[in-house]
């Protein structure tokens, strides 16, 4: 069996999940909008689901609306709330760390006549709430800045963040799906007004996410069609993910994630030459190692690991060497060169001290054969 360590890119579905999503994939077959026992009993599941997550959150039910997924619940936050917004204000503040969801979804907003502030980070991948504060004017309508990173694993200052939404009456929508794996997220400590939230990062099915929706924020459906999700959010229900989802979510909760193996990680390949860790070294997921390592492609590296049976990422959606390195990395001050030796390792539950230390000599081994075998002018050039 691999080693896997990609848990950031999706993690492995939980066998208590499975358990709880069989029955509504088998006799429970009904469409929960239909009248009879089975759409009854279909209702029932999709009903519990919701108040668990909204349970498990501090939210009212009905602020919480099923999606096929974060990206989803990414587009639904920003392009719902600027269309309704937009006779009021076409500005919109983000950060220059953002998911591509986010991301992209501002461009799209941004050919389509909205104003985006994309706000600096800090060498560590940080907003500084201060640089929000000055950003904002009369005109902006939504802020969007992530919980914690995908690619570095950096966790904002997002109650800092939340306050100064509040402060300026500005809705607030925070990307949680990365940081939603280790504590629930707490729209009312973080002062948020939008949530995103996805299943298969934390050990629920692919295809389910969801959305919170403070209670009175003015939303437009991106998706048209039936009543579902109270309006918000057309198309049957995929009940048996809902379940799941919120069996994950509750699981993850149970457990305590182990930083020791990350840390280890994280001393071991940082002490060898020429490899630095990215993003913050204690303000970040407690599954998350990334580095940049020079003299290689981050590409090269993990196609290296995937041959010795270790699973591991680049950290961005890129994979080969040629493509463009990663928006993050030079955000946060990276030089370009280096930013093209990154390198993501993320850790599970099942993920063992072995797992670890076979990891660490695997690395440093692929490590030295990709330097040795490098153009020698690729150093000096
Ligand atoms: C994975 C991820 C998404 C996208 O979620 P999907 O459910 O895969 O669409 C969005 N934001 C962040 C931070 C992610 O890590």
């Amino acid at each position: 069996m691999a080693i896997y360590l990609d848990h950031a890119a999706t993690s492995p579905l939980r066998p208590e999940v499975l358990e709880a999503m069989m029955p509504y994939l088998t006799t429970h077959h009904g469409n929960a909008s239909s009248i009879h026992a089975s759409g009854r009993r279909a209702r029932q599941g999709l009903d519990e689901a919701r108040e668990t997550i909204a349970g498990l959150i501090g939210a009212k039910p009905r602020e919480i609306v099923f999606t096929s997924g974060g990206t989803e619940a990414d587009n639904l936050a920003l392009k719902g709330v600027a269309w309704a917004a937009s006779a009021r204000g076409r500005h919109i503040i983000t950060s220059s760390v953002e998911h591509k969801a986010v991301m992209n979804t501002c461009a799209m907003l941004e050919r389509r006549g909205f104003e985006v502030t994309y706000l600096p980070v800090d060498r560590y991948g940080r907003v500084d709430p201060s640089e929000l504060a000055a950003a904002i004017t009369e005109r902006t309508i939504l802020v969007s800045v992530m919980a914690a990173n995908n690619e570095v694993g950096t966790l904002q200052p997002i109650a800092e963040i939340g306050a100064v939404c509040r402060a300026h009456n500005v809705p607030f929508h925070t990307d949680a799906v990365q940081a939603a794996a280790f504590g629930p997220p707490t729209p009312d400590a973080w002062q948020a007004t939008l949530i995103a939230l996805s299943a298969h990062k934390l050990g629920g099915p692919i295809g389910i996410g969801a959305l919170y929706v403070r209670q009175g924020t003015a939303l437009l459906p991106q998706m048209q069609g039936g009543a579902q999700e109270r309006q918000r959010r057309a198309g049957t229900e995929n009940v048996a993910a809902a379940v799941g989802f919120a069996t994950a979510m509750r699981a993850s909760y149970r457990e305590t994630p182990n930083t020791a193996l990350r840390d280890r990680l994280i001393g071991a390949l940082t002490g060898l030459t020429g490899v630095q860790l990215t993003g913050h070294p204690t303000e970040r997921l407690p599954n998350s190692a990334s580095f940049v390592i020079e003299g290689i492609e981050g590409g090269d590296l993990v196609a290296a690991l995937d041959l010795e049976g270790i699973e591991a990422s680049t950290g961005s959606a890129c994979t080969t060497g040629s493509v463009e390195p990663s928006h993050v990395l030079l955000a946060m001050g990276i030089d370009e060169q280096l930013a093209h030796g990154s390198l993501r390792l993320t850790l599970g539950p099942e993920t063992t001290a072995a797992d670890v230390e076979r990891t660490i000599s695997v690395v440093e081994g692929c490590v030295a054969r990709l330097r040795a075998s490098a153009p020698q002018v690729a150093a000096s050039a």
